[in-house]
C-alpha cells in the first residue's frame, strides 16, 4: 500500500473512518495546533462571525483531513470535502462554491496542486466570498460576478512552501503538524486496537508506535497488518513476540523505515557515497517520483537524523550509515 495511493479497499476505508478521532478531545497528539486552533474557532463562535480560512501543513497521514472534519463539527457546520487535483477546471471549483451554504466548511486537500484558474477563483471567494463566472468563449465571453455564502476554507497541503504566495497570504491561520511521539502513537495503537476489538499486550503497542514513523495513519494500518498475523498464524493475541514477527515479514525495520526510506538511503550512501545529490537524482535512482520523496520520504528521514537538505543537495549523516550497516567516511561534511 502506497500512502499516496487514492485508491485504498473499501473494507479498509471503512476501517480507517472508524478509527478517525470525533472531536478535539480524542484527537491525540498536536497540542500546539490544537490549542491555535480552539482559539481560532472559539474566537470566531463567540463573535457569531466565520472563523478564518485555515491551512493545514505537514507530512501525509498525520491527521489533516481528521481534523478538518473536527473543525467541522466544533463549529456544527457541514464539510464538503474536494482535493487540489480534482479541481482542474475554474468550472469545477465555481460549482462546489456556489453550492455552499453559510457557514460551511470546504476542505480541499492537497491544496497546492489546485490548477491556476481555479487558483484565481479561490483568492476572490475566499477574499470577498464572491466569484466570476465566465460566460461564452471568444471575445464575446463577459464575467458575472456571482455571490457565494460565507464559508471557512480549510486547506491541506504536504508542502507549504510549494503554495503560491497570494494563497497564502488568504489563510488567517496556518497549522504546522508535527510527526507525532512514541507515547502518542501508543495511544492511538491502544485506542484503535480497542475500537478493532484487537486483544493487544502493552509491550506489543510499544512495538508498533515505535515503528510507525511518527505516524497516525502508518500506526494504524500496521496495527491491521499485524492482526492479520496474529490471526493467520496464532491465536488472535498480538503479543510482542507475534508483533515484532508480523513488522519483519511486513518489511519495517527497527526505526519503522519502510522499503522506499531504505531504498532512498541506499542510493544516497551507496550511490552517490553520501552525497550531496540533488532530490529528481536521487528520486530517479529510487524509481520515484521526486514530489514522494520529498514529500513522504524525506521529512521522516531529516527527522530520525538521518538525511540533511543542504543548499547543494541531499546529505546522509552517519546515522543513515551506521543504520546501513557501514561506517561512515572519515572527514565526514556534517
Ligand atoms: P492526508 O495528508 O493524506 O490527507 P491526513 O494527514 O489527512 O492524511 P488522516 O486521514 O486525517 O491523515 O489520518 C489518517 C488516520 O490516522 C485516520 O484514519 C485516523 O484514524 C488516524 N489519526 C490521525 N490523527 C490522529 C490522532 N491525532 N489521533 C488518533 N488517530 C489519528
Amino acid at each position: 500500500e502506497d500512502e499516496l495511493s487514492p485508491y485504498v479497499a473499501p473494507a479498509e476505508r471503512d476501517l480507517e473512518t472508524s478509527l478517525r478521532p470525533a472531536d478535539l478531545h480524542e484527537f491525540v497528539g498536536q497540542q500546539r495546533v490544537r490549542e491555535q486552533l480552539e482559539l481560532v474557532l472559539h474566537g470566531a463562535m463567540r463573535r457569531g462571525t466565520a472563523p478564518d480560512h485555515v491551512l493545514l501543513s505537514g507530512p501525509p497521514g498525520l491527521g489533516k483531513t481528521s481534523l478538518a472534519m473536527i473543525i467541522a463539527k466544533e463549529l456544527n457546520a457541514a464539510i464538503r470535502i474536494t482535493s487540489g487535483p480534482a479541481l482542474e477546471r475554474a468550472g469545477d471549483l465555481a460549482a462546489m462554491l456556489s453550492n455552499l451554504v453559510e457557514g460551511d466548511v470546504l476542505f480541499i486537500d492537497e491544496i497546492h496542486r489546485m490548477a491556476r484558474p481555479a487558483e484565481e477563483m479561490l483568492y476572490l471567494a475566499m477574499e470577498d466570498f464572491r466569484v466570476d463566472v465566465v460566460v461564452g468563449k471568444g471575445p464575446g465571453a463577459t464575467s458575472i460576478p456571482l455571490d457565494i455564502a460565507p464559508f471557512t476554507l480549510v486547506g491541506a497541503t504536504t508542502r507549504s512552501g510549494a503554495l503560491t504566495g497570494p494563497l497564502r497570504d488568504r489563510f488567517g491561520f496556518t497549522g504546522h503538524m508535527e510527526f507525532y511521539s512514541a507515547d502518542e502513537l501508543d495511544l492511538i495503537v491502544k485506542r484503535s486496537a480497542k475500537i478493532l476489538g484487537v486483544d493487544i499486550a502493552v509491550d506489543a503497542a510499544i512495538e508498533i508506535a515505535g515503528r510507525s514513523r511518527g505516524t497516525p495513519r502508518i500506526a494504524n494500518r500496521l496495527l491491521r497488518r499485524v492482526r492479520d498475523f496474529a490471526e493467520v498464524r496464532a491465536d488472535g493475541r498480538v503479543t510482542e513476540d507475534i508483533a515484532k514477527q508480523a513488522l519483519e515479514v511486513y518489511d519495517v525495520d527497527q526505526l519503522g523505515l519502510d522499503r522506499l526510506d531504505r531504498a532512498v538511503l541506499n542510493a544516497l550512501v551507496k550511490t552517490f557515497n553520501g552525497g550531496p545529490v540533488g532530490v529528481s537524482t536521487l528520486a530517479v535512482a529510487v524509481g520515484e517520483e521526486p514530489t514522494t520523496v520529498e514529500e513522504v520520504c524525506e521529512p521522516y528521514l531529516v527527522r530520525a537524523g538521518m538525511l540533511a537538505r543542504t543548499p547543494r543537495g541531499r546529505v546522509a549523516t552517519p546515522a543513515a550509515w551506521y543504520h546501513l550497516g557501514l561506517e561512515p567516511p572519515a572527514g565526514d561534511q556534517l
